[in-house]
């Protein structure tokens, strides 16, 4: 498999088969996903996602929309995607 190409696999929040991503860099990945918006996902976050079970109250769709209405950093077109941010918006707070 060659790992500098973006890949199609489903997204991490919301299985989404139409998302694309980007090679591993470091401890992140770059997730372009059609519902939930470009995403720049951090290690620790993408661990958190591969047990969603263990996220009290997680509803990938709800997620999903939260994801796509966060404001993007200026200038950019990612969202920063950490740990924190998973547990705040899969708690509704967000
Ligand atoms: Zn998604």
């Amino acid at each position: 498999m060659d790992r500098n190409q973006p890949s199609r696999m489903p997204c991490p929040v919301c299985d989404d088969p139409e998302a694309v991503w980007m090679p591993p860099l470091d401890d992140y990945r770059d997730v372009d996903c059609p519902s939930c918006g470009d995403v720049h996902l951090t290690g620790s976050a993408e661990t958190l996602l591969n047990h969603k079970k263990a996220l009290p109250g997680f509803d990938k769709k709800a997620l999903s929309e939260r994801l796509r209405g966060q404001p993007r950093p200026e200038g950019a077109t990612r969202l920063r995607v950490d740990r924190d941010l998973i547990v705040a918006l899969a708690d509704g707070n967000g």
